[in-house]
């Protein structure tokens, strides 16, 4: 016996075995009993989503002599001739390979005729999205006067690419990605019916792995088929899908929390070695930090989270042991690498650079703490300022040495015009704009750019300032293209000409904690007034 693919062999062939689209098919099984169809409908969603599913039972549906609650018999003369294809009267067209004018000016010659053996003529055209505009005005004029015996069931992936004429005269149905339990239980059905154990994690790995497509589970389900013998083990379905086991996920970021970099390097090693894709990885990493997040910082998360009970129990253990902002800064960090990494020839340079980095920088908390408690000094009044001479470094390139000297140049006391302040305060005000578009642009340079943070203006130049521990940016930060860029970004967003330098922070005059105690301690007795504050150390 040839094999046939599990999807084609457990299509569904009633409205009721449709997985996970409830709200489509209980509205076409009500139009279909009280007989008030359409003339035209539109499926869309993601692949594998069971759009031509659901079009093919409702092209026996509409046209099924035995029809009793909404589904097809299958048994009928008429569902069984539209089951064996022998039926002239419902026609499925691929829109890929069917898109010229021609193709569909055939269609409205043939559409004219009535059906021959059934009460509809059921055109089923699927990825409708590639007519092309010649095709789509013809089957336009169609729609706008069909004929009482003709049903069309447009299907597509990409309904934005629809015309709105076109979509104006059809019933629209979204299709949803189908929920991992009910793909869970989808595999767990066809098992039993194959004969076949299954783990329940392997099928929830399995349906976490197909983004809601339950025709990609099911490839997935049948590849594993071949591959175990008398049970689907999660091993099985790792080995398979070339993922990496929950239980080296969970260990790596045990030791991504401790912070041991020289284990983490090794246990990255040992899973490259065993020939696992280093995107693969990070992603099930990235899911792994973003479940913990969940956990931790959502009450009664569990339901955020597609797993079982020991791993939810598993992972708030090891939620409790990072915190928040470093979890964030972790998803961050690690979804820009992936980004990187899905380009890059050599992505685990990487990715131990961006392990490295994450390792050795404070957290973004303490970052923006410095930047807080050192505020700028602004004055009104712009003619009565005296503004020290703030020389530029024109060769953005500089090396370090060249970096320095300019970071000091800039720590000399400035006080700022009552311009330059405005200008300071815009770019505050449209910072996270400002990363978000640099990010749409220049991810890599994104990537440095947000380390840094709006400082100060110069006499309209906009200084950036990294933190010390950010050195390693500063070169790449002043690179010519990078300002040339940065300075077009500035001049978008904020309508005007700045120029852009960025500078690292002196850390030698850093205030001392017990200088910045002092000075929150005074504004806040400013604030509530002296008697009313008690300080507590
Ligand atoms: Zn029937």
């Amino acid at each position: 016996m040839s094999h046939q693919a599990i999807y084609r062999k457990y299509r569904p062939k009633t409205f009721d075995e449709v997985v996970g689209q409830d709200h489509v098919t209980e509205t076409l099984k009500n139009q279909i009993m009280r007989d008030s169809t359409a003339h035209a409908y539109l499926f869309s969603g993601i692949r594998g989503t069971g759009k031509t599913s659901t079009a093919k039972i409702f092209a026996r549906a509409v046209n099924c002599t035995n029809n009793t609650d909404g589904n097809p018999c299958n048994e009928c003369e008429t569902c069984l001739s539209i089951l064996s294809e022998r039926n002239m009267d419902v026609i499925e067209m691929d829109a890929a390979s069917n898109n010229s004018v021609e193709d569909i000016r055939d269609l409205r010659e043939k559409v004219k005729f009535l059906p021959s053996q059934s009460r509809f003529k059921v055109y089923i055209i699927d990825e409708v999205h590639m007519l092309s505009k010649g095709a789509f005005n013809a089957l336009l004029k169609t729609l706008e006067e069909p004929p009482e015996h003709l049903l069309f069931i447009l299907a597509t992936t990409e309904p934005q690419k629809i015309p709105a004429t076109i979509l104006s005269r059809c019933q629209r149905f979204d299709l949803k990605r189908i929920s991992v339990g009910d793909m869970m239980s989808a595999m767990k059905e066809i098992c039993d019916d194959i004969g076949i154990e299954a783990e329940e994690n392997a099928l929830r790995m399995i349906a976490n792995s197909s983004e809601g497509a339950l025709r990609d589970a099911l490839s997935i389900l049948d590849r594993c088929l071949v591959y175990s013998v008398d049970k689907i083990t999660y091993e099985d379905v790792v080995t398979l899908l070339g993922t990496v086991n929950y239980n080296t996920i969970i260990r790596f970021t045990d030791i991504l929390i401790e912070k041991d970099i020289k284990e983490l390097l090794t246990v990255l090693d040992e899973i490259l070695s065993q020939g696992k894709e280093i995107t693969l990885f990070l992603e099930g990493l990235i899911e792994h930090l973003r479940n913990l997040l969940i956990l931790k910082s959502v009450e009664d998360g569990q339901s955020f989270v597609n797993t079982g009970e020991d791993a939810i129990k598993l992972m708030k253990g090891q939620s409790m042991k990072v915190s928040v902002d470093d979890n964030i800064r972790y998803i961050e960090e690690l979804s820009e690498t992936l980004a990187l990494c899905k380009r890059a020839v050599n992505s685990r340079i990487l990715l131990e650079t961006s392990l490295i980095k994450l390792l050795s920088t404070k957290t973004a908390a303490a970052v923006e703490t410095v930047y807080i408690e050192r505020p700028v000094v602004e004055t009104q009044p712009k003619d009565t300022v005296n503004e020290p001479p703030a020389k530029r470094n024109t060769d953005h390139g500089a090396g370090d040495e060249a970096a320095a000297s300019q970071s000091v140049l800039v720590e000399e006391p400035v006080v700022l015009s009552g311009d330059d302040a405005e200008i300071l305060k815009q770019v505050q005000e449209n910072w996270g704009l400002i990363l978000q578009t640099v990010k749409k642009q220049r991810i890599s340079l994104n990537a440095i750019v947000k380390e840094s943070q709006p400082y100060r203006v110069v006499k309209g130049e906009v200084i950036l300032r990294f933190a010390e521990q950010y050195t390693f940016h500063l070169n790449r930060a002043n690179a010519k293209e990078s300002i040339a860029f940065m300075e077009q970004v500035f001049k978008n967003i904020l309508k005007k000409d700045l120029k852009v330098r960025f500078i690292i922070e002196d850390s030698k005059k850093k205030e001392s904690d017990e200088e910045i105690r002092k000075k929150i301690n005074e504004k806040a007795f400013e604030l509530f007034g002296k008697d009313k504050v008690k300080i507590i150390d």
